[in-house]
């Protein structure tokens, strides 16, 4: 397991996971399945109680807390969806104000923690 900090810390993970093409199958979301030397790993992304993105593997290099090339090849997946979800909420927040000019839209909070993985 290791603490997702910035994009930096995934750049060597990252190249490998250009390099080896790894195929990644979405569990649902946070959870994919990620193809490596010795069949799948599991990849879990999430964020702790704490505020820390945190990004587990099931392979043998993820357990010493480096970060391999399958946690790399999820998070692009996940950084996507995540992305896509925000996209989602907003245009949903947008026609829930259109509907109910009197609403205040709270669902913004909400969003944020949806697109929480986001690395910039
Ligand atoms: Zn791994």
């Amino acid at each position: 397991m290791f603490i997702l900090k910035g994009i930096e810390q995934l750049e060597k993970a990252i190249a490998k996971a250009k390099k080896v093409r790894p195929r990644v199958e979405f569990d649902r979301f946070g959870r994919y399945r990620v193809s490596g030397s010795k069949g799948y790993y599991t990849v879990i992304c999430r964020k702790s109680d704490n505020g820390y993105k945190t990004v587990d593997c099931t392979c043998k290099g993820a357990e010493k807390g480096l970060v391999c090339y399958h946690a790399a090849a999820a998070l692009s997946l996940h950084v996507a969806l995540a992305r896509r979800e925000r996209a989602a909420s907003v245009e949903a927040s947008a026609d829930e104000m259109n509907n109910a000019p009197y609403l205040k839209p709270t669902v913004e909070r909400l969003v944020e923690r949806v697109g929480g993985i986001r690395i910039n």
